[in-house]
């Protein structure tokens, strides 16, 4: 593994490897980049089969955080870090409390929160060692960020419709939800309440079936999900469900949904949903409620000022898909832009001098 080409192409700043004999710690903190604040991110825990793939998911998600926080307007940079370990076996309070110091050493460069694998307990073990935790429950805590992600899937929804179809009503668009998990349900909410006919897809039919019930959608199976007809297709589960099997069975206009790394191959298959006259709201843009939520805990949570954030993903998808068609650009392409000129800005804003020099001897 070339190490050093690798964390200079993809343009980190920071790499600490961290290691506890004692603990059987053993984990990795990418900080890709501070410009617009202290880099957030969760702690991964993952059974890796080799350091070099740990490292390389590392440098990989804390990177793609740098672009969500700076394309949704958040004050804070892109860090991740990962524990090599199962998370259902190799657990132990000392071994979060000896990653918690190394978090703590990094004086606040690098905060912490839940991601795959992590659960509140585990943040609470990081908290009793340094106060850079987020996502740790009680008051203060942020608590569940789905239903605001949902909010800001919703948002970003109305906006690629009304760039689509000139108004931004969804009453009687036909959108099939893949997933009936935390935020599909909190988004089938919303979607009942402004009168869309909502069809609901889970590989758990209970699920599925709980969320039918409150909202009167309709219950379809796994792999009618790329081949109903509908108006919107809202990937709510898993990553990687835009592929070379999927994109040509697609029958809708807008693909829109809170689902991470939904496009197998970025750009490949961005390039073939385009090719299909088919809107991808991307999904960093529209799920970054959830990152919102968590950030406002960093400056002292406030629920309402998150959902007006997480309510203005919607004039931030406009922007993309704007931008993107202005500049005849897909749309993945137009949110990175946006994201890296905001870095940019902030960065030039940041260089004027504002401190109290100490002059010895005047
Ligand atoms: P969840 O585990 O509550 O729900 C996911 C659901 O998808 C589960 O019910 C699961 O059974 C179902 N599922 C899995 N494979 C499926 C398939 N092939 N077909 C249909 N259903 C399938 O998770 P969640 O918190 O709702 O998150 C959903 C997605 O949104 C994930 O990709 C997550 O990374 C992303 N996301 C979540 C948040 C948040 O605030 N929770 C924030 C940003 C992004």
């Amino acid at each position: 593994m070339q190490l050093f080409e690798m964390i200079q192409s993809m343009g980190h700043e920071q790499v600490v490897l961290c290691s506890d004999l004692t603990t059987k710690l053993r984990g990795v903190i990418c900080i890709h980049n501070t410009s617009l604040g202290p880099s957030l991110g969760g702690t991964r825990m993952w059974k890796y089969s080799s350091d070099e793939e740990a490292i390389t998911d590392a440098l990989r998600l804390s990177r793609g955080m740098t672009y969500k926080a700076a394309v949704s307007g958040v004050n804070l940079g892109g860090g991740k870090a990962v524990i090599i370990g199962d998370p259902r076996i190799d657990k132990s309070e000392a071994m979060f409390r000896a990653y918690g110091r190394m978090v703590e050493s990094l004086r606040g460069r690098y905060i912490t929160a839940e991601d795959v694998g992590t659960t509140v307990r585990d943040m609470e073990w990081i908290r009793m060692e340094t106060k850079y935790v987020a996502g740790v429950g009680g008051t203060g805590g942020s608590g569940d960020p789905s239903p605001i992600t949902a909010l800001g899937v919703f948002s970003g929804m109305k906006a690629s419709a009304k760039f689509a179809w000139g108004s931004d009503s969804l009453k009687g668009k036909r959108v099939v939800i893949q997933g009936a998990g935390n935020v599909a349900s909190n988004l089938a909410e919303h979607l009942a309440h402004e009168g869309a006919h909502i069809f609901v897809s889970d590989i758990y039919e209970d699920k599925a079936a709980a969320v039918a019930e409150r909202t009167g959608a309709t219950v379809i199976a796994s792999n009618e999900v790329f081949t109903t007809d509908c108006d919107i297709l809202s990937p709510n589960a898993l990553g990687a469900i835009l592929n070379d099997d999927t994109i040509p069975q697609l029958t809708c206009a807008i693909v829109c949904g809170g689902a991470n790394n939904q496009l197998k191959d970025e750009h490949k298959h961005a390039h073939m949903i385009r090719e299909r006259n088919i809107i991808y709201a991307p999904d960093y843009v529209v799920n970054s409620g959830g990152l919102m939520n968590v950030a406002s805990e960093v400056e002292g949570y406030d629920r309402a000022k998150v959902m007006r954030q997480a309510e203005g993903i919607y004039d931030i998808t406009m922007n993309i898909l704007a931008t993107a068609k202005n500049r005849n650009i897909l749309t993945i392409d137009a949110s990175n832009a946006i994201a890296e000129e905001r870095i940019e800005k902030v960065r030039h804003v940041h260089g004027t001098y504002i401190g109290s020099p100490t002059i010895r001897g005047v």
